[in-house]
């Protein structure tokens, strides 16, 4: 499409080779190699981009966003290209992706004031493994966790699985160093615990999805690390119940109570149906399950206190059946059964996602209600909703029927979300709990995000990138003149 242009800007090809020169020759992508850049993993998105730039520093960040700033390049900042809302990936072909990969140094453990400073292109759990190392927990995980990256974990604010106890991405950060469009460089890497002057900036740039700044390093929170875990996979008889036994849960263990995953049959049965080495852990079917974990200081103590919890459960009927891990391997396959949950629906044909929230104490409602809407809408339709019921957030994903077409299926997407979503508003919920805007809600987005909101959103976006060249359209829909369009 061209488009009349206020002022003269140079071609892309004229200034390829500047960028190029920031990182070196051997660290600029072009062509064909850019390839894994451009792909998003479950082959939703497919992108297209002049140029993958592999900087080694903040200072090339730095470089590389006053030049695109100077010509009005647009950049599209990647960590591990595992995001699942099209944040990452570019679709202009003009667009240049900034990879933090190359960023993966650990610079500091720092185990008396329980911290861990990280440049944004270490993947999870080396951060993980480094804190372990020093006998500490860095709490975030989540299904991607081999391969994203710490930068992509804060800039889309991730969640995972153990929210419960030590919150999102956001809450495990004292510290954050971003490059701003101009190429500034905003050195927040501080390890305080207690920092009230003025405006607490760090939280503009997480769930920012790169669109207000490129974060290049962070000061990570840790925690001590569990000497002991305790894990059940429950029977329930219905949400409803699984709520009562969380409520149960927390009262016990309060903040030891880590996990407490909500999962129906026939998330299982998909399962057992394609992952490979699945089991049914318990020895008959019951309509939910429950993946709860506890850390503690001692072994005995931690499984008892499981144990009664499992126990009084039972007798208030709220847990069917039951069974604790006995080793780390059990421990590890019980996890599987769980993670495993967001793959195993692609061989059931097509699948139409959410991931949303509501109040915790909602949630039991929220699922019948949505549940019989959409059935009402797709006579056969498999509602598969499974998620972190301590959070209040599920991924709200339909299968198609046995036997229907997938493309007519499909179709029916928006169709869908705007049934299941509109359900969410009633009950005050969100409608992207931990995934993200990126490019897949933008536009439902703007429908429901407070009017007030939207439009500070939109002031801070022109205040920090006048030009509009931080990941263009993602999040918010560009208004702007700049960002070179094809
Ligand atoms: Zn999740």
């Amino acid at each position: 499409m061209k488009k009349k242009k206020k002022t003269a800007k140079p071609s892309i090809d004229a200034v390829l080779p500047r960028f190029a020169k920031i990182v070196g020759e051997k660290n600029a992508v072009r062509g064909g190699e850019m390839e894994p850049f451009l792909r998003e993993q479950r082959d939703l998105y497919r992108g297209k981009a002049a140029m993958v730039l592999r900087p080694a520093n903040t200072e090339e960040v730095a470089k590389i966003l006053a030049l695109a700033d100077k010509t009005k390049t647009m950049i599209v900042p990647q960590g591990g290209n595992t995001g699942l809302v099209g944040g990452q990936t570019p679709f202009d072909k003009n667009a240049i992706v900034v990879s933090t990969a190359r960023m993966n140094k650990i610079r500091e453990v720092d185990a008396d004031a329980n911290t861990m400073t990280v440049e944004s292109g270490v993947i999870l759990q080396n951060a993980q493994e480094a804190a372990a190392n020093a006998r500490r927990l860095f709490p975030l995980s989540l299904g991607a966790e081999g391969s994203c990256t710490i930068g992509g974990n804060l800039s889309t604010n991730a969640g995972g699985t153990q929210v419960l106890a030590y919150g999102n991405a956001r809450d495990l950060v004292l510290g954050l160093e971003v490059v701003l469009a101009g190429g500034k460089v905003l050195r927040g890497l501080r390890k305080l615990k207690k920092d009230n002057t003025g405006y607490d900036l760090r939280h503009l740039f997480m769930g920012a999805e790169g669109t207000l700044g490129i974060i290049t390093a962070a000061v990570l929170k840790l925690f001590p690390a569990p000497r002991a875990i305790s894990t059940a996979w429950i029977g329930v008889p219905s949400p409803e119940a699984a709520l009562a036994l969380l409520n149960l849960a927390l009262a016990r263990a309060g903040t030891a109570l880590t996990s407490f995953e909500l999962m129906p049959r026939i998330a299982l049965e998909f399962d057992l149906r394609h992952l490979p080495g699945a089991r049914d852990p318990l020895s008959s079917p019951h309509p939910w399950y429950v993946l709860a974990e506890i850390f503690g200081d001692d072994e005995t103590r931690t499984r008892e206190l499981l144990e009664s919890l499992l126990a009084n459960g039972m007798e208030k009927e709220l847990v069917i059946d039951a069974t604790i891990a006995e080793t780390n391997e059990q421990r590890n396959m019980l996890w599987k059964l769980r993670t495993g949950m967001s793959d195993v629906q692609k061989p059931e044909g097509g699948s139409i996602k959410h991931d949303i929230s509501v109040p915790v104490s909602s949630v039991p409602a929220f699922v019948k209600e949505a549940t019989a809407k959409v059935e009402r809408m797709i006579p056969g339709a498999r509602v598969v909703a499974f998620g972190h019921l301590g959070d209040g957030n599920l991924h709200y994903n339909v299968s198609q029927p046995v036997g229907a077409d997938k493309a007519a299926f499909i179709a029916k997407w928006e169709a869908v979300n705007d049934a299941v979503h509109a359900i969410v508003a009633k009950y005050e919920g969100s409608i992207s709990a931990e995934h993200g805007i990126g490019l897949l809600k933008r536009d439902l987005l703007a429908k429901a995000k407070d009017p007030v909101a939207l439009s500070v959103m939109h002031a801070i976006k022109k205040t920090l990138d006048p030009n509009g060249i931080l990941n263009p359209g993602k999040v918010l829909r560009a208004k702007i003149s700049g960002g070179r369009k094809s």
